[in-house]
């Protein structure tokens, strides 16, 4: 790593109010001009065949319409909002988290906690550091399930064949140039694979046609501990933000 991108490495960490940044990188890759594609293999639930179901010219208003007041699962039982999605809805950029927590199911917004607010300023401050004129509203941010799993747990796997059907309706109404998943849950919704994100992470695999990178969660790099994490989530985000706006 040269010394300008170290500079702005620590200084990205700075901004975002993370204070230790314990372990320096020590090699640098340069940004593909065409991601390197890793193909996925077929989804292991039967939700892929849900997306015939998407109408000819679908639309995130037709989508929401369909969802109403949604009671296919029992994640609506404890719901107070359910979280759609938000963002620019022609977005060439879709980031994809794994489900609303407390602060999302009150507003009805995803990823406006403190999770929210650190992929905010990772987004944010990527691009200004990269020379990218990005604001978060530019981008389309959702989740793999639209209501919040009680206490936070990982959604299940019957809620997320059910959710699913309209992430997918979401992705193909949408049909951004990239996919951003964030964690394990979103990569196994979307690219049907089920490694440690620590493996997948910083590889691009696909959804359809469109590239899908697989990073870090921010709830994850919120937590202590995970020295090498903020470092490669930082990499993984300027090769996709390089590869969708350059
Ligand atoms: N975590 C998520 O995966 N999604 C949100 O919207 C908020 C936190």
């Amino acid at each position: 790593m040269d010394a300008d991108t170290l500079r702005q490495y620590l200084e990205f960490y700075r901004d975002l109010g993370i204070k230790t940044v314990y372990r320096l990188p020590v090699e640098t890759s340069a940004a593909p001009t065409a991601p390197d594609i890793v193909e996925a293999p077929p989804m292991e639930t039967t939700a892929t065949s849900l997306l015939s179901l998407a109408p000819e010219g679908d639309t995130l208003a037709r989508i929401s319409e369909d969802i109403g007041d949604c009671r296919r699962c029992k994640l609506c039982e404890g719901r107070n909002k359910i979280v759609f999605g938000v963002g620019n809805e022609q977005a060439p950029l879709v980031f994809v988290g794994e489900g609303p927590g407390a602060d999302e199911d009150e507003q009805g917004i995803p990823f406006v906690g403190r999770a929210g607010q650190l992929l905010t300023q990772m987004i944010e401050g990527t691009a200004k550091k990269e020379g990218i004129n990005l604001l978060r509203r530019d981008v389309y941010i959702c989740n793999v399930v639209k209501c919040r799993p009680p206490g936070n747990r990982t959604p299940e796997p019957e809620e997320m064949e059910i959710c699913g059907q309209f992430l997918y309706r979401q992705l193909a109404a949408i049909k951004p140039k990239a996919i951003c998943v964030l964690g394990g849950t979103a990569a196994r919704a979307v690219i049907g694979r089920k490694e440690g994100v620590t493996k997948m992470r910083g590889n691009w695999f696909k959804w359809r046609d469109i590239p899908v990178m697989v990073t870090y969660h921010p709830s994850y790099l919120l937590r202590p501990g995970n020295p090498d994490a903020k470092r490669e989530a930082w990499e993984d985000l300027k090769k996709v933000l390089h590869f969708v706006y350059d």
